[in-house]
């Protein structure tokens, strides 16, 4: 079994919905085809819910309103018989009036996320209804049936795992299963979803729960590429990544590629292709267990939304025990640390979820004085900074001899050096990096 991924434009137009069949090729073998919003839906639907939020029903109306509309279209150039733009014009009346209806609601980040759910569930229902009109046999599977979250809204695997297998096990006569990606089940049985950008997530998920052979990931760009190509000219793609690699990318700030994305496939060893729709024969990017390139530096991603802490505290001095009553405040508040570095007196670390950071720096300050700086970027560059290989760190530093840093994390591991800059120098940073190590 396989797993094909196509994200939001993947499936923007009626038309590149119709060519994703050449792309799947349903006779071939087993697939799952996991498909995001159509592009523009969930920025519009967070949209709506935000006017929800702040009480402007009107507003809302007139965002339902415009979405809509995009949605008729859509529907009337994708079926051909009358019958099938009669149910997907009822598909579509079904859920907007349903989003329409919390008009009426008390809104809270519950219904918000029932919302968000939306745009998968009508792309993959167009999709399947789209497949049944033209006679290409197809199943579709609510993911809120089996793509599950627990407390800390981590992904559980093994009722993943366990709900495909039942589900599957009754469909051995179909071959072509759609799914919505993105969205889920948390631990109460709430709908949920696995974050922006999430249904690479669900992807590798799906991919790690049936160990499939392969998880494809279709979007708009030839694989990964070795700097953000929104900001760089002359970017590459990059033909093979180890998962190490690749999870360091997406992590920080590939946009190409869910932060979480690489993890499920990595543990149980899937191999991740990313793929071009638009250039189907390309070779993208592989993304394996091996791969790993002597002496090269790979790529840089960098990962906006930062803030900075630093504890300064002369009891750090000789003393043990202090960073793990630092790492426990972090731990009480459920906040991640991205980047740490330390001296015999300070420690500084990241964060990019700043939701408890006056309670985390309320407590911080019973060890010493905190400084919090906010507004800064982490600049990752991915590639051999071994042990053995010499002369490319001195490369990275020399390229950003020219901008103030913050801090620099090498030796973490074998395959990263970060960066920490102001937000308003990222565009330079990357440039130089480019210009320097390219
Ligand atoms: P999808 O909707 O298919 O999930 P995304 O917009 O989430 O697509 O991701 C693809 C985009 O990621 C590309 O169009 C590109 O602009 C951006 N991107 C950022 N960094 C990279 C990178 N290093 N390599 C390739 N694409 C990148
Ligand atoms: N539709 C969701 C989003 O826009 C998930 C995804 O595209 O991966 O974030
Ligand atoms: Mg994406």
């Amino acid at each position: 079994m396989k797993i094909l991924k196509f994200g939001g434009t993947s499936v923007g137009s009626p038309e590149r919905m119709k060519k994703l069949l050449d792309i799947i090729r349903p006779a071939e073998e087993k697939q799952i085809v996991v498909l995001s919003a159509v592009a523009g839906t969930t920025n519009t639907l967070v949209e709506i819910s935000q006017a929800f939020i702040a009480g402007d029903k009107r507003k809302a109306e007139a965002l339902i309103k415009g979405l809509r509309a995009k949605y008729d279209e859509f529907v009337d150039e994708l079926f051909l018989s009358a019958e099938g733009k009669e149910n997907g014009r009822e598909l579509i009346s079904y859920h907007f009036d349903f989003i329409q209806s919390f008009a009426n609601e008390l809104f809270t980040p519950i219904e918000e996320k029932i919302i968000l759910a939306q745009g998968e569930l009508l792309s993959t229902t167009l999709y399947h209804f789209y497949l049944t009109e033209i006679g290409v046999r197809s199943k579709l599977l609510p993911a809120l049936d089996f793509m599950k979250i627990d407390e800390d809204n981590e992904p559980v695997i093994p009722y993943i795992s366990d709900h495909l297998e039942v589900i599957l096990g009754g469909l051995t006569d179909h071959n072509l299963f759609i799914t919505q990606g993105y969205i889920c089940r948390n631990a109460f049985g709430e709908i949920d979803n696995l974050r922006r950008g999430g249904s690479d997530y669900t992807a590798s998920l799906i991919g790690a729960a049936i160990h499939a052979k392969e998880v494809q990931v279709w979007t708009d760009i030839d694989g990964m590429h070795n700097n953000d190509p929104r900001i760089v000219k002359g970017t590459y793609p990059i033909a093979h990544l180890t998962f190490d690699e690749a999870a360091e990318l997406a992590y920080f700030g590939a946009k190409i590629l869910h932060p979480q994305s690489v993890f499920p496939a990595q543990k149980y060893n899937i191999p991740v292709r990313l793929l071009n729709t638009m250039e189907p024969k390309a070779p993208g990017t592989l993304i394996s267990k091996d791969g790993a390139i002597k002496g090269e530096v790979r790529s840089i991603a960098a990962k906006d939304g930062i803030t900075a802490i630093r504890i300064h505290s002369s009891r750090m001095l000789l003393a043990f025990g202090f960073l793990r009553k630092v790492f426990e405040v972090f731990e009480r508040y459920k906040t991640p640390i991205d980047m740490i570095t330390t001296s015999e007196v300070a420690v500084s670390l990241t964060v990019d979820d700043t939701r408890f950071l006056s309670d985390i720096e309320r407590e911080l300050k019973d060890f010493g004085s905190v400084e919090i700086d906010v507004n800064q970027t982490i600049v990752c560059v991915v590639g051999d900074f071994s042990i053995n290989t010499h002369g490319y760190a001195s490369r990275v530093l020399d390229a950003v001899k020219h901008i103030p840093i913050r801090m620099i994390s090498y030796g973490g591991s074998d395959f990263n050096i970060s960066l920490l800059i102001d937000a308003e120098n990222k565009v330079e940073v990357l440039r130089s990096l480019h210009n320097r190590l390219f």
